[in-house]
């Protein structure tokens, strides 16, 4: 009798902890996908034109274009899919963590991530540049930053380089955001604003005359979708997914219709680096 019911004690404790408490945690995204028939993705809220949360609550992008291409191709349908929002500091510990499932969020692929989550990509290069008042004549490039208020988000690649390039000359300002800098440069407290060319340029467009991109372009930023670190199959799976995308023209119809609109000059797919 004893021996029966610490079998079942351990039982029910064996499968709690396989399910992690009603999620089963599984070693690769394909066996998520395959199994559960849902991922949660993590992308950005506030970015136009690559991910941004709509009025309605959906969200919106290139980057949701790309997420919902590559979930499809993992046999989840875009119903399925829950977009969770990240932020620039939190989208190695949301994939750490198992919060997402993987992470398509203007996500350079950098060897210091590499450490701690993997990538498949990239799927889009882009580089470095500053956001100004459209008015400002005396910013027309990093050089041209000492003495000025900076601002960047923590956590991104910018705001790295800015503090190991620039730090003793400008006045870094981090912000959790893009979307809060933009505001305080819009209202004067700050001077410029610099993350990625594309990121700006939907800015820019979304404040129409009141801001411009510098427009030279002083990093090489290659977007990755962030996994967990041992997934090789689903790196691999991933990556096969973004080959398809670029080669049956879903790729150059996402980036028009999503980035187009800005103006931002767009560029052809990249090459894809497989490890
Ligand atoms: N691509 C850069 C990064 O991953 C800047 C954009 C961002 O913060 O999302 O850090």
């Amino acid at each position: 009798m004893f021996g029966r019911s610490l079998f079942a004690v351990f039982a029910v404790l064996a499968v709690t902890t396989a399910c992690g408490g009603g999620q089963e945690s599984y070693a690769s995204i394909v066996d998520k996908a395959k199994n559960d028939k849902k991922l949660v993705i993590g992308v950005k809220a506030d970015q136009p034109g690559l991910g941004l949360r709509t009025p309605d609550g959906s969200f919106a992008g290139f980057d949701i274009e790309v997420a919902t291409y590559v979930a499809g191709q993992l046999g989840v349908e875009a119903k399925d899919i829950t977009f969770k929002e990240t932020v620039s500091a939190n989208r190695e510990a949301f994939i750490e963590q198992g919060q997402v499932d993987m992470v398509v969020a203007t996500y350079s692929i950098t060897d210091a991530r590499k450490q701690k989550v993997s990538f498949a990509g990239p799927y889009f290069v882009a580089g470095q540049d500053l956001l100004v008042r459209a008015d400002d004549a005396a910013l027309t490039g990093p050089e041209t930053l000492n003495g000025k208020k900076l601002c960047s988000v923590a956590g991104s690649t910018p705001a790295q380089k800015v503090k190991t390039e620039y730090a003793n000359e400008v006045q870094l300002q981090e912000e959790r955001t893009y979307s809060s800098c933009v505001d305080r440069v819009l209202g004067g407290q700050l001077d410029a604003l610099t993350t990625d060319n594309v990121i700006l340029a939907g800015y820019a467009a979304q404040h129409g005359g009141k801001l411009k991109v510098v427009g030279k372009p002083f990093s090489t930023e290659k977007y990755g979708i962030g996994l967990k670190k041992d997934d090789t199959a689903g790196r691999k799976a991933v990556n096969d997914a973004l080959e398809k995308m670029f080669s049956d023209g879903s790729w150059t119809k996402a980036l028009q219709a999503s980035v187009g609109a800005s103006g931002f000059a767009l560029p052809q797919a990249p090459q894809l680096e497989r490890y």
